[in-house]
């Protein structure tokens, strides 16, 4: 490494040329990973977090940032006025930085979840449970439409993933026989959640899902 980085008195953002000032979050692009030549400065309105930036442009996201999204979501809403303070740096500013797009999903992911509880009590509570239950196969599949659906289970819990072109969703529940009312969730998503509502509303509009065993079929959605 060369010496260290001073900012200059006139520096801008190589972007949208706002000056950087001193005391200001910005970051500095290279030219290579090797030179050390650096290429321009960033301010930290241009300098966006990749998958936030793929979500702004596709709308999709993965399991990951559906996980951050809740976490964020719940130190917004629930977790007290001061609940960001026991943070790390870098999250507390990821939290605060996105919050626009953190609450656009955490809300998208409380939309899935209502259809996946209208699943749990359509189709997986009243019998495919008990087809889980019955069999010592652990791999099935079947398809609904143009749906993929595989089911996986291990120690009391069972994964469905319900996948349609570039989409899957991954659905979680629980095979206790006394469990009788839906408790179950998203286990994980790659995709659109526009997509995955969509996916899951076929399912559960389908009058009736037959799994098949299918022994390549190992670790749903994982
Ligand atoms: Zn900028």
């Amino acid at each position: 490494m060369g010496r260290a980085f001073s900012l200059k008195a006139d520096s801008k953002c190589g972007e949208c040329n706002q000056p950087i000032h001193e005391g200001d979050i910005y970051t500095i692009i290279y030219e290579d990973d090797n030179s050390g030549k650096i290429k321009c400065l960033q301010c930290d309105k241009c300098e966006v977090d990749d998958e936030i930036a793929y979500y702004r442009k596709t709308g999709e996201i993965s399991s990951h940032l559906s996980l951050e999204a809740a976490m964020a979501n719940y130190h917004y809403t629930e977790g007290g006025p001061n609940s960001m303070d026991s943070l790390r740096a870098d999250v507390r500013r990821f939290f605060i930085k996105y919050k626009k797009e953190l609450v656009e999903i955490a809300a998208g992911t409380d939309r899935i979840h209502d259809v996946i509880r209208a699943f749990e009590e359509k189709h997986w509570l009243p019998y495919l449970k008990k087809y889980w239950n019955d069999t010592d196969q652990r791999g099935h599949e079947t398809k609904v439409g143009d749906i993929k659906l595989m089911l996986w289970g291990c120690a009391g819990r069972v994964l469905i993933t319900a996948e349609r072109g570039n989409s899957d969703i991954t659905m979680i529940f629980s095979d206790y026989e006394s469990q009788v009312t839906a408790n179950g969730g998203q286990q994980g998503i790659h995709g659109s959640q526009k997509a995955a509502q969509e996916i899951l509303q076929e399912l559960v509009d389908a009058k009736k899902i037959k799994f098949k065993h299918n022994k390549s079929v190992t670790m749903a959605g994982l």
